[in-house]
Order: structure tokens, then sequence, then C-alpha cells
């Protein structure tokens, strides 16, 4: 199964770290909201580095 945070549209990455990605929204909440995506692929919140 693709994951579509892998390869997002260059235009929606506003930050690339290490070990994450900062996206805009494609359908943001309010104005401004962001999502911060881990890099690596983990289960859960929980399962992320510190
Ligand atoms: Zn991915």
């Amino acid at each position: 199964m693709s994951c579509p945070f892998c390869t997002p549209a260059p235009e929606r990455v506003f930050y690339r770290g290490d070990l994450v990605v900062g996206l805009w929204d494609a359908f943001p909440v309010s104005p401004g909201h962001a999502l911060l995506v881990p890099i690596r692929h983990v289960e859960g919140w929980f399962d992320a580095s510190p």
C-alpha cells in the first residue's frame, strides 16, 4: 500500500528535518493548519521518537 505522506506535493512541504516533515494541510480546519509527519513509519503517536 502506498503512503500519501512519503511523497507529498512539493508545494505542501514547509519543513523537512531528520525526523519530521511539515506539510500544509490540504483541507485545513483553520487557517494555517499544518501536519507534522514523522518520517519513520510508526503505529501510533507514542511509538514516535521523543
Ligand atoms: Zn510514509
